[in-house]
């Protein structure tokens, strides 16, 4: 194209491993540098890069991510040990995104891409439901034991004057176990303006929800700080949206999702958002059409996909063979980061690139060209599966129609 659109800002690009890097560097180069003057500042997450550089690479990717605002980012490994010695590590490296997660004390929103020939499992989603899911204590932080009989189990909390408050868990007459967990206001607060910032932003309706009738302090501390930081900072903001924010019981919650229509934002505590996600991405077909985004609450945003690096593909891809591995929620993760940072520069053609990439490679599936993911569960008539880089130059097609 004679004339790419300019970018002002850099995206803060993080690379990442295996068949998702594959993909990455084809999305550039067939549907966005040759239409974006794309400026980014580029950091290499993949596992080889993070082992040279002792893993300061990611720690400087979240920095830099803070300082631009909007980053975009790529599916990286988390070693174990089998990766340790399939890439000879110094160490077995924590994994980035908690370590980014942690920097910019962010919460996961988890929307699916919906297409037509795509039936959610429930038929009545006919629009997303994004997942926002608490990402710091409770049941992840945990203490736990196993009592022998016989034994008093008590909670005891020493204050800094070194008073002690206790409270008797269980007399055991017989053995059995026991945890403690934790969370902090702070951490809860920084969730709570996170999903009201996200909601704003989207625009739909947020809805939480807790067993705040059996965890009368603890998960009743969760519903208070959301209320009280709603009615202080949002409730204003969100009337003026002609947007609602929702408090349930998570029995009521969980019944009121499966008869909905979809649409809205569902805040979840770190353990019921982890199992709800997996719920919810199942149900709307395919891990290969889930995007997600990382938001902090100071409003730094780093966008991904939800699944992995798609290793079984990228072995495939290494003996040469042509692989069908879905881009979809890799490319809206680009998409979503460039709207983003179109946003906040006031780059509408930035923007608009965005949505008429979005629109083309959602055109593409629905005209019935897609990858075997999605092939295996579409009901339209004619369909047609094709490799991973033809599935681009697909969507290419149709983009350069609508530009
Ligand atoms: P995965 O990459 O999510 O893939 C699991 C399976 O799901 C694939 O083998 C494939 O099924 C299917 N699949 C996932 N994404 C697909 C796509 N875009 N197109 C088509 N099919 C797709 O999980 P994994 O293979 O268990 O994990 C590989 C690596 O990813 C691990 O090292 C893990 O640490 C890392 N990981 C990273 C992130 C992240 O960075 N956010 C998240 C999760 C996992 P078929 O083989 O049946 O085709
Ligand atoms: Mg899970």
């Amino acid at each position: 194209m004679a004339n790419k659109i300019p970018m002002t800002t850099p995206l803060v690009e993080m690379d990442g491993d295996e068949m998702t890097r594959i993909i990455w560097k084809m999305i550039k180069d067939i549907l966005l540098t040759p239409y974006i003057d794309l400026k980014t500042e580029y950091y290499d997450l993949g596992l080889k890069h993070r082992d040279e550089t002792n893993d300061q690479v990611t720690v400087d990717s979240a920095n830099a991510t803070k300082k631009y605002g909007v980053a975009v980012k790529c599916a990286t490994i988390t070693p174990n040990a089998a990766r340790v010695e399939e890439y000879n590590l110094k160490e077995m490296w924590k994994s980035p995104n908690g370590t980014i997660r942690a920097m910019l004390d962010g919460t996961v929103f988890r929307t699916p891409i919906l297409v037509k020939g795509i039936t959610p499992f429930i038929p009545t989603w006919t629009k997303p439901i994004t997942i926002a899911r608490h990402a710091y204590g409770d049941v992840y932080r945990n203490v736990e034991m196993q009592v022998p009989a016989g034994a008093k189990a008590e909670l005891v909390v020493t204050d800094s004057e070194g008073k002690e408050t206790r409270a008797t868990i269980h007399d055991f007459q017989t053995p059995g176990i026991i945890q403690g967990i934790h969370n902090l206001d702070k951490s809860i607060s920084s969730f709570a303006r996170s999903c009201f910032n996200y909601a704003l932003d989207a625009k739909k309706d947020l809805w939480f929800a807790t067993k705040d009738t059996i965890s009368k302090q603890y998960d009743h501390r969760f519903k208070d700080i959301f209320q009280e930081i709603f009615d202080a900072e949002y409730k204003e903001k969100f009337d003026a949206a002609g947007i609602e924010y929702f408090y349930t019981l998570i029995d009521d919650a969980v019944a009121r999702v499966v008869r909905s229509e979809g649409g809205y934002i569902w805040a979840c505590k770190n353990y019921d958002g982890d199992v709800m996600s997996d719920m919810v991405a199942t149900a709307y077909g395919s891990l290969a059409m889930m995007t997600s985004v990382l938001v902090s609450p100071d409003g730094v945003y780093e966008y991904e996909a939800a699944h992995g690096t798609v290793q079984r593909h990228y072995y495939k891809h290494l003996k040469g063979e042509k692989t069908s591995t879905n881009s979809m929620a890799t490319l809206f993760a680009w998409t979503g980061a460039l709207r983003k940072r179109g946003e906040l520069d006031g780059n509408s053609a930035l923007m608009d690139f965005a949505d008429k990439l979005e629109h083309a490679s959602i055109q593409t599936i629905e005209e019935g060209v897609m990858t075997g993911d999605l092939a295996s569960l579409s009901n339209l008539p004619n369909k047609t599966t094709v490799d991973t880089e033809t599935f681009l130059r697909e969507i290419d097609k149709r983009l350069v129609a609508m530009l």
